[in-house]
């Protein structure tokens, strides 16, 4: 059938989309009605369904032990720990409850949702050694507050990591070792302070370098060695004014930083960060991708559109979809899942494979289930109740059909037909938690007028042994008598202490120590990245109109691809 671009009002924002005449063919191939709400609408409902950065402690509900959770301790959702929820003494079934069609259907999905015991940590438990502290990771050992990471080791206030080992505070990283403080780095070894560096060795407060060794402060180089905010030196030059920046001070990184500051936007930036491997491809953040369109801060993805955050290749056919990939296909409103899913729709937290399933949240390792939760190797299950596969198949249509005609109401007024991912009140985290505030930060009046739930942020309330300004400035200066103490930051009123592992990291770095709370660099880090919103522009060079993610208030230089390429050097 021949399709036409279709212009539709948003029934949450209330403004007008697009939905071009090829994304109606997606959708008749996965039988599913044109979404009602506009795409950055549903990003940002998608993201609130998941928390890989805001964790508490509380008690398992089973064995009672105290647990890092992503959950709240006051939140009354029912929470096991990560042995507890993973051993083989239940499946899920026991919680399984009957369809009763008088009631609209995600009513019921809720009440059951808050029947199950939910994991503490969305993690693949069974696959991590020595990572008791971190929250949505995979395959990793020795890791220690870092989150969304997957074959990691060693690694400490760290997040959208994929291969990243011996490293300490960066965000979105692939397969990068014995790094610091550093922003979007693939390949790449002992870089510090840097942004979008790619193959680089040695490398400090560089942005959007690739295959160099040993430079500093260097912007759009290319195969460059002993270069000083991009002028050439002599190897013997290079290594006397290394000496006199006194890298292994607080004080010396503190006056790089500022200069490499102002340095970094007196030069052109490229339209969007990508690397050449790729095809086709609108967004941000994107490598060896093809044919994807409106991504963000993916890897390894084809023939997708509107996907985010997918940090392990690959995911193909994906449409409204949210990480972290690792070989998933034909996926449609889903978020936080992976690990070879298959045909999966209006889901999250479901990973471990799994084949055509809809409506379910935090189903492992099952196929064909339809609105469940919190259920492990199962098939042919609708509430949590198993069926034989003739009894599912009619009672799954049946459903769908009451889901239309008697559909779920939100307390805003938003109606939940198929064909819709949850309402945002269902979410199990206040939004101030959730991944949608790393990426969409909201008021509280603006996220309780929007219809997500709230929580204030929680300061913690430790007292301070020693000042953050007190603190030794030269990385000779400290030994393990500082793990004792309390720090007070001092960027912000939180205390901080420091762990064994990141001290040793620091000392074989030679790097001194930070004087600001975890929290606060990670803030940094972040805002040197683009968010997922895209601007209208021009490129600064040939005035060619662009679309990009350079927020137009940052006053950067944006080259379009062919002016930046004309343009490195
Ligand atoms: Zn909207
Ligand atoms: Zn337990
Ligand atoms: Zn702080
Ligand atoms: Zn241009």
């Amino acid at each position: 059938m021949e399709y036409q671009n279709e212009n539709k009002t948003c029934q949450n924002c209330k403004n007008d989309f697009l939905i071009e005449a090829n994304d109606f063919s997606f959708y008749e191939k996965i039988k599913v009605p044109a979404p009602t709400w506009c795409p950055p609408c549903r990003m940002i409902r998608r993201l609130s369904f998941g928390n890989a950065w805001g964790v508490h402690f509380r008690n398992c509900e089973k064995c009672g032990v105290k647990t890092l959770t992503m959950y709240r301790p006051e939140n009354s959702i029912k929470v096991y720990c990560d042995p507890c929820w993973w051993a083989d003494n239940w499946d899920g079934t026991e919680y399984g409850i009957d369809y009763d069609n008088t009631r609209p259907f995600l009513e019921q999905w809720l009440e059951l949702r808050n029947k199950t015991p939910h994991f503490a940590k969305d993690a693949l438990y069974l696959t991590l050694k020595n990572c008791d502290y971190t929250n949505a990771i995979a395959f990793s050992k020795n890791c220690y507050m870092s989150f969304w990471a997957d074959y990691c080791e060693n690694v400490y206030y760290s997040s959208l990591l994929n291969e990243a080992k011996d490293s300490i505070d960066l965000f979105r990283i692939y397969k990068t070792e014995l790094s610091y403080d550093s922003v979007g780095l693939g390949m790449s070894s002992k870089v510090f302070y840097s942004l979008e560096c790619d193959s680089c060795v040695d490398v400090w407060f560089s942005r959007n370098c690739y295959g160099c060794i040993n430079c500093i402060g260097c912007v759009n180089q290319r195969g460059k060695s002993y270069m000083i905010f991009n002028e050439q030196y002599s190897r013997e030059e290079y290594f006397e004014k290394l000496k006199e920046f006194k890298l292994n001070t607080r004080s010396g990184i503190k006056a790089l930083l500022e200069k490499s500051e102002s340095f970094w936007k007196s030069l052109p930036y490229r339209e969007y960060q990508g690397n050449p491997k790729n095809l086709n491809v609108k967004g941000d953040y994107i490598f060896e991708s093809k044919n994807a369109k409106d991504c963000y801060m993916c890897i390894g993805v084809e023939d997708s559109k509107y996907t985010q955050f997918v940090s392990v290749p690959k995911a193909t056919n994906c449409m409204d979809y949210y990480g972290w990939g690792n070989g998933v296909d034909l996926i449609y409103e889903c978020t936080t899942s992976g690990e070879g899913l298959q045909n999966m729709k209006f889901s999250f937290g479901c990973f471990a494979n799994g084949l055509d399933s809809e409506y379910c949240g935090f189903v492992i390792g099952s196929n064909h289930n339809f609105g469940c939760v919190n259920l492990k190797r199962k098939k042919y299950c609708i509430l949590n109740k198993e069926y034989s596969k003739e009894e599912y198949e009619k009672l799954r249509l049946e459903i769908i059909e009451d889901m239309n005609k008697n559909p779920y109401i939100d307390s805003k007024g938003r109606v939940f037909k198929y064909g819709e991912f949850f309402p945002s009140e269902f979410s199990m985290f206040p939004y101030v938690d959730s991944n949608a505030n790393k990426f969409f930060p909201k008021t509280k009046e603006e996220a309780l007028k929007e219809g997500y739930n709230w929580q204030d942020k929680i300061i913690n309330n430790y007292t301070k042994t020693i000042d953050g300004f007190d603190l030794p400035d030269s990385s000779e200066e400290f030994n393990d008598e500082i793990l004792k103490e309390i720090v007070s930051c001092v960027g912000c009123e939180n205390c901080f202490r420091f762990t064994k592992g990141e001290l040793d990291l620091y000392r074989k770095l030679n790097l001194p120590l930070p004087d600001n709370c975890p929290k606060c660099r990670e803030s940094r880090r972040l805002s040197l990245v683009n968010m997922p919103i895209s601007f209208e522009s021009q490129c600064d060079n040939c005035k060619k109109d662009l679309t990009t993610m350079h927020n137009p208030k940052d006053q950067k230089n944006i080259y379009c691809e062919k002016c930046y390429q004309q343009e490195v050097y």
